[in-house]
């Protein structure tokens, strides 16, 4: 067995038991052996990982540590501008678009309502999704570490919060998405966008309620779903001023 020293910096160490956060941590293995499986096996996902450092050096995923090396691995930054060459990602994705497990059903809710193209099923397999993140592009969230750690997958993000007010917080600021909301342009069922459409159009489907008392209506291009500016809208943009202010950069 040899031995090579690494250190997790920033919330990396969340990954880690508590006595093991913010330290130099000696990891005794066969070695040479690639990077990526060592810090795996700390408990850290790699796709949490944007930058390893070896004696110095930026390495790659397949870089082979050997005995004696000392490894520095720093958390993802997709929201601030580091150096291109130093990152051991792909290019970080153009468009913010997200992919969901099925157990994310109310953050999905939010991030469409918010404007984000966010794909979601509750049916969805661990395969299924690491293929969708892979073949469109899409981060994928999710609170599985198991599932980030499948090599398919190289835009993940593990979400840390419970709550799914807090896990859209949680998101926003990880992508630097305070200035990109788009409220209310978003079917909340099924993700098309949503257009203007006169209400002669749409009034035999309208309840008397949204008929009597609204002029102006939206519908899906996807499902036809129809939308209007009632209480729970009212309500929802509300919810969604007060989580851009939290986020907002001051
Ligand atoms: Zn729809």
């Amino acid at each position: 067995m040899q031995r090579a020293s690494f250190r997790f910096y920033a919330e990396l160490n969340d990954f880690l038991p508590p006595v093991r956060r913010a330290r130099t941590l000696e990891c005794r293995s066969y070695l040479p052996a690639p990077v990526k499986d060592l810090i795996e096996s700390f408990g850290v996902p790699h796709t949490e990982v944007d930058l390893i450092v070896a004696n110095g050096e930026s390495v790659g995923f397949t870089y082979l540590v050997r005995d004696g090396d000392r490894i520095s691995v720093y958390p993802v930054f997709e929201s601030i501008d580091i150096t291109p060459v130093l990152r051991v990602r792909p290019q970080p994705l153009r468009e913010t678009r997200f992919v969901l497990d099925a157990h994310l059903g109310r953050l999905a809710g939010y991030l469409r309502m918010a404007g984000f193209d966010t794909l979601y099923r509750n049916d969805a397999s661990d395969e299924e999704l690491a293929a969708i993140s892979k073949n469109e592009r899409r981060i994928l969230l999710t609170r599985d570490r198991g599932l980030l750690k499948r090599s398919a997958v190289t835009h993940g993000c593990y979400v840390r919060e419970t709550n799914a007010r807090s896990q859209l917080e949680e998101v926003l600021r990880r992508f630097d998405l305070s200035g990109r909301l788009a409220p209310f342009t978003r079917c909340l069922r099924c993700n098309q966008r949503l257009a203007a459409v006169a209400k002669d159009e749409v009034a035999e489907r309208l309840p008397p309620q949204a008929s009597r008392y609204y002029e102006e209506f939206w519908q899906c291009a996807g499902c036809g779903k129809i939308y209007w500016q009632g209480s729970h809208y009212r309500r929802m943009s509300r919810f969604l001023e007060r989580i851009q202010q939290a986020v907002s950069p001051s």
